[in-house]
């Protein structure tokens, strides 16, 4: 993805309370490796449900604030992400959700989504060996992951 500089990532966000943006974390900028994403997700070291999704749209970074609900899906069943759709533990696929932008929001309209719980959809679709995940294949992963994240974004930025 295009790199986002802090002062990107702190206009971005369509969704966010004026609290939630004097505590926003920013991620350690100067190790990412940008080539390797298609979005931007971090989680809240202080506020644990807390988390935050970044992604360029129409060459304008658009930012919303996710809430992981509170108890994970029964453990020892399979889940799934619906962003990057791979296959995982249920303890590590989570249901977050995002109150909608404007006065919608405020008044505790929400969507909600299955999300790997670290947000780290980038890197789980670069994990598998080799031979099973060919750059072609990543590439294709990867353009299906954006569209998806870039959806869910438009959805929560939504006003009407
Ligand atoms: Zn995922």
């Amino acid at each position: 993805m295009k790199p986002l500089t802090e002062a990107d990532i702190r206009s971005s966000f369509v969704n966010a309370t004026p609290d939630e943006l004097a505590q926003l974390p920013i991620p350690g900028l100067h190790e990412m490796l940008w080539d390797e994403r298609e979005f931007l997700g971090w989680r809240d070291p202080q506020a644990a449900r807390r988390g935050y999704i970044v992604s360029w749209i129409d060459d304008r970074p658009v930012g919303i604030v996710v809430r992981s609900a509170g108890g994970s899906l029964r453990a020892g069943i399979a889940a799934m992400c619906s962003f990057c759709h791979s296959p995982q533990p249920a303890t590590q696929v989570r249901l977050f959700s995002a109150a909608r932008a404007g006065e919608s929001g405020r008044n505790g309209n929400t969507i909600g989504s299955y999300i790997c719980e670290d947000l780290g959809c980038s890197m789980l679709i670069r994990t598998a060996p080799p031979h099973l995940n060919p750059p072609a294949t990543i590439a294709m992963r990867g353009e299906a992951l954006l569209q998806r994240v870039r959806n869910f974004t438009q959805d929560v930025a939504k006003t009407a």
